[in-house]
């Protein structure tokens, strides 16, 4: 169901330090992609519902406050993550069409921005997002967890096809002078953290030339821990506790393995600006824009 709701900021300081930018704006609260090892479904209990695939509130005046706050302060200096809890472009973006308006806002304030999202939508602001590409760095990335679309189906039933998603990402990289990249995550054991599965997502970067691929093994905490173990037990009941224990015990030894299958993988395509997300965090790849102070 969609429900519309108000907000008084639109701009938030992000006081995690598990990310590379200190701002972000999220036009919706929950997201329809469902994916099934979602991290944000937390983020729904402080709206005192546990609906997060199915309850989408869209923030019905945030170009407002957004138009307000920007010409208010000075965030050109800032890199703005958009869909930090949501994805911006999820189903809803299509009829709400709040991202061309948020576009020509960072066009106009010259923000910088970061923003992830695992639908082909994206593409309908192409434009836009050549035009601020061309006045501040801004850095798009897919999320494939796999390129097996029937896989990606299940697991993330209502995202563009994983296909797709490369195909948007190629657009985006021909059509824009933004950093593209791949987030493969998360790499889900037994289901996406094959040779292939990996190996075909780094080809396929290296052949279209995309800026970077991140990315994070499966860490499943609070909520999602408990969503992702029924959905493994109704899906893959024979795989559930493998998968379960190598995100929990066996955490320490599976990530060594996955590592060094990686290694491998980027040896083996010759692609250098792969790295994992803590390492991204730390010192991000090749991006001399996220190493200064200043975002
Ligand atoms: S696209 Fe992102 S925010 Fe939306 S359900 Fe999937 S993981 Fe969660």
């Amino acid at each position: 169901m969609y429900k519309s709701i108000t907000t008084k900021s639109a701009i938030q300081k992000n006081l995690s330090t598990r990310t590379p930018y200190k701002y972000s704006l999220n036009p919706y609260r929950g997201c329809e992609h469902a994916c099934q090892y979602c991290y944000a479904l937390y983020s729904h209990t402080y709206l005192g519902d546990d609906n997060f695939f199915g309850d989408i509130y869209f923030k019905q005046n945030i170009i407002e406050v957004l138009e307000r706050e920007l010409n208010k302060t000075d965030y050109s200096q800032c890199l703005i993550s958009v869909g930090t809890v949501c994805d911006a472009y999820q189903p809803l973006e299509a009829q709400m069409q709040f991202m061309p308006k948020i576009l020509d806002l960072f066009i106009k304030h010259k923000i910088p921005m970061y923003l992830s999202t695992k639908s082909s939508l994206i593409l309908r602001d192409v434009d836009k997002l050549a035009h601020l590409s061309k006045l501040v760095p801004i850095y798009i990335a897919v999320s494939i967890s796999t390129l097996d679309d029937e896989l990606a189906r299940v697991l993330e039933p209502n995202a563009s096809p994983a296909s797709a998603r490369l195909q948007t990402a190629i657009e985006l990289k021909k059509r824009t002078n933004a950093f593209i990249g791949i987030h493969n995550m998360p790499i889900i054991p037994n289901l996406t953290d094959s040779a292939q599965n990996i190996g075909a997502i780094v080809q396929s970067a290296k052949q279209n030339n995309l800026d970077y691929i991140i990315f994070d093994p499966l860490n499943l905490r609070g909520e999602t821990k408990f969503h992702f173990a029924d959905f493994l037990r109704s899906h893959y009941p024979k795989l559930a506790n493998d998968i379960i224990n190598k995100t929990d015990k066996g955490k320490g030894a599976y990530k060594q393995t996955l590592y060094a299958l990686i290694g491998d993988i980027k040896n083996k395509f010759s692609f250098q600006n792969i790295c994992n997300f803590t390492e991204y965090i730390k010192k991000p790849i090749q991006l001399s824009f996220f190493d200064s102070n200043v975002y």
